[in-house]
């Protein structure tokens, strides 16, 4: 092998450029010290599963999928029938970014998209969603799905989603959280995960691992125990039952007993924090979003940053047009001046 990791220079275009945070290696490498049973049957499986009902304060049930397109999707997809509806907000990652997944492992629910205000759906989109049709014609709306933080890396206030879950109880309609950041929700907001979760009225919780500093992995839980029935036949027939189950738990055991789950988060958010803190001071660079986690969005002319990627940086600008950067658990601040410096000298 020739290839160096130390060579690649860190990039902020995504949180999961990042590499695996020592917790998560350290419980992979414990878990590789013999054989183990397959199929989720192992020790390891068992003690995530119990490190996660710890940590939410409930018995809560657990599974483990390979990716959060897979989480969503079938987490959504078992809460609906095919004729069922889920509402979403238009820049919700089920809508945007996954492919039709959702739609397609529902054998067919369609997502009834709402204009969300900055990337959050607005509880009243959900009374208008889910009257507007009530004909035999039109999908019956189901449940109804939000990302915490958002695809634009704002975050819902714990009033903000109990507000969304009351107007799904009064609409009969169960509430998902697409959690793929879910530890930088906690971490920035400083509430327990019981509060951002079941306490506020989500029945179904996807929890991202990989962007936290696992290798692979998200776990769904249901706060529910009636809604997760038959899920892990579910799995197995989405090709996400991993027969070394044990790989996918272990990490999970190492981040959530070690705490770096959210030390992990945190350090992202203060990378986050500290790049719009010093980005806010130089001119013709303007930020498009707050720094509520992980994430900062800049607009800039497209001249600036068409200099800053001839400068060899990587940022996504398929989100809303804005230039977006993304901070994880191993950002280097200095790497982070490097950023501030180039961006600087291309604004000039
Ligand atoms: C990254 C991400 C996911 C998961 O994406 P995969 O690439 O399928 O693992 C889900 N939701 C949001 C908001 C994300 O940013």
């Amino acid at each position: 092998m020739d290839i160096d990791n130390n060579d690649i220079v860190q990039q902020f275009a995504s949180d999961n450029y990042s590499g695996i945070c020592p917790e998560a290696w350290q419980a992979m490498e414990s878990a590789n010290r013999g054989s183990a049973t397959s199929y989720g049957d192992d020790p390891w499986t068992a003690q995530a599963s119990n490190a996660f009902r710890e940590l939410f304060e409930t018995e809560c049930e657990v599974f483990f999928v390979f990716n959060g397109t897979a989480a969503n999707s079938l987490a959504l997809a078992s809460l609906c029938q095919s004729y069922h509806g889920v509402i979403c907000c238009d820049q919700a990652h089920v809508e945007t970014d996954e492919c039709g997944a959702p739609e397609f492992f529902s054998n067919g629910s369609k997502l009834l998209v709402a204009q969300g205000v900055n990337g959050k759906l607005m509880p009243a989109s959900i009374p208008e969603l889910a009257t507007r049709r009530q004909d035999i014609h039109f999908p019956k709306p189901r449940v109804v799905t939000i990302t915490q933080p958002t695809e634009t890396g704002r975050l819902y206030s714990l009033e903000e989603i109990r507000a969304i879950s009351a107007a799904c109880k009064a609409h009969g309609l169960l509430l998902h959280m697409d959690g793929a950041r879910f530890a930088n929700a906690c971490a920035s907001l400083r509430c327990s995960p019981a509060e951002l979760a079941w306490k506020s009225g989500v029945d179904v919780l996807c929890f991202g691992g990989t962007k936290n500093g696992m290798a692979v992995g998200e776990a769904v839980l249901f706060f529910d125990k009636a809604l997760a029935i038959d899920f892990d036949y579910r799995c197995k027939q989405a090709g996400q039952l991993a027969s070394k189950m044990r790989f996918l738990a272990a990490p999970w055991v190492g981040m959530l007993e070690s705490g770096a789950w959210l030390a992990n988060a945190e350090h992202a958010n203060k990378c986050a924090r500290y790049f719009s803190e010093k980005v806010a001071g130089i001119p013709n660079i303007t930020i498009a979003s707050p720094a509520d986690a992980n994430t900062v969005f800049l607009e800039a002319a497209n001249d600036i940053l068409e200099r800053l990627r001839a400068r060899g940086w990587k940022f996504y600008t398929f989100i809303g047009g804005a230039a977006r950067f993304m901070f994880s658990w191993d950002t280097d601040l200095s790497r982070v001046d490097d950023l501030l410096r180039d961006l600087k000298e291309c604004a000039a």
